[in-house]
């Protein structure tokens, strides 16, 4: 099989290499798209402590079922699917919830075991056993499909925001993530949701989707802009989908009483700080949320938002490399041309 062949940071390959035989309880997938996600881009730039390379990475995996172990029932070949990317050890408190993403020992498709940058990829037994595998409709095309990992991951920030009807909601950074966030709150009847971000070709990419107001954040103070938006109220949903420091005080600055913040995106590890007015978040009973990742719940509420056609993936994806160019992908994917960008075996 032709596969990327992550070798150290700034160095893949694309080559032929033995096709994988899936072995008791495992699960060969034949691939068909692996969207380019931010953790890989910032893989093959940096490294990354738990991706030994050699490594194949990616794991927005969107294929088919092509052979079954031995012992594996319940799947049968061809059969669309992609994988929730976090393989739980099965022995801790939150596998024992299905929580895998917040497993004490966890083990991520793409990053300890080979990913889906490649014609074929292994399900290993853990991940088969753990429910790991999600059906997708028929229907849905792969690049769409491939786009279910992403969603699940903005539907497990959401999930903690709870966005009602008449809120307004301010999300921070236009990228995929981002727009994703601001459709969701959106359609959750969020009554205004301004998307900021410093780009003004970011910002005019978002014009597709409707009903978000865009705001370049570099030329216009975000802070005064939504106190002014809502006659000094605040926002009642902030979501910051950019590892800026500043931004993140910047979303304590704006929240209402009673607003819910998502911390969505990590920041630099060599500063991890901020600075913020804590009383704000006492005397104005403001919730702060982390999300990292998502479950298997989560994927199967994404493929189902995209199957109904209320977040329409296809507006997502400006961008799609056969996989022998997976480096302009990820070159493409980190000047942030586009929005989401799509690797195809074919
Ligand atoms: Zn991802
Ligand atoms: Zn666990």
């Amino acid at each position: 099989m032709k596969a990327a062949i992550y070798l150290g940071p700034g160095k893949i390959e694309v080559k032929e290499v033995p096709t994988p035989k899936p072995k008791e309880g495992e699960i060969l997938l034949k691939i068909n798209t692996c969207a380019v996600c931010g953790t890989d881009v910032r893989i093959y730039y940096h490294g990354q402590a738990n991706v030994k390379p050699p490594h194949i990475i990616g794991h927005e995996i969107a294929g088919t079922i092509e052979e079954l172990g031995k012992g594996v029932q319940g799947f049968r070949k061809s059969e669309k699917v992609t994988s929730v990317t976090c393989v739980g050890c099965q022995k801790c408190k939150f596998c024992a919830q299905h929580l895998y993403n917040l497993c004490d020992t966890p083990r991520y498709l793409g990053y300890f075991y080979p990913g889906a940058f490649a014609e074929y990829m292994i399900i290993p037994k853990e991940a088969v056993d753990g429910g790991n595998i999600v059906k997708a409709p028929e229907k849905l095309s792969f690049p769409e499909i491939s786009l279910v990992e992403p969603l699940s991951c903005v539907i497990n920030g959401q999930d903690f925001l709870k966005v009602k009807k008449g809120d307004f909601a301010v999300v921070f950074g236009a990228g995929p993530i981002g727009c994703m966030h601001a459709e969701i709150a959106r359609a959750a009847g969020a009554s205004t949701v301004v998307l900021f971000d410093v780009s003004d070709s970011r910002l005019e990419l978002a014009k597709r989707f409707a009903g978000i107001t865009l705001l370049n954040s570099s030329k216009i103070d975000p802070v005064k802009k939504v106190m002014e938006m809502t006659g000094n109220c605040g926002a009642d949903v902030i979501v910051v989908a950019c590892g800026v420091n500043a931004v993140q005080e910047q979303a304590v600055a704006i929240a209402a009483k009673r607003a819910r913040i998502s911390m969505f995106a990590g920041l630099p590890k060599d500063n991890p700080y901020i600075k913020f007015d804590s009383n704000l978040i006492h005397y104005k009973e403001i919730s702060v949320f982390g999300a990292f990742a998502s479950n298997k719940e989560q994927y199967e509420r994404a493929l189902k938002l995209i199957a109904s056609g209320k977040i329409d993936a296809k507006k997502f994806i400006t961008n799609s490399f056969p996989l022998k160019d997976i480096v302009t992908a990820f070159e493409t994917t980190k000047k942030g041309a586009g929005l989401k960008t799509v690797v195809t075996m074919e």
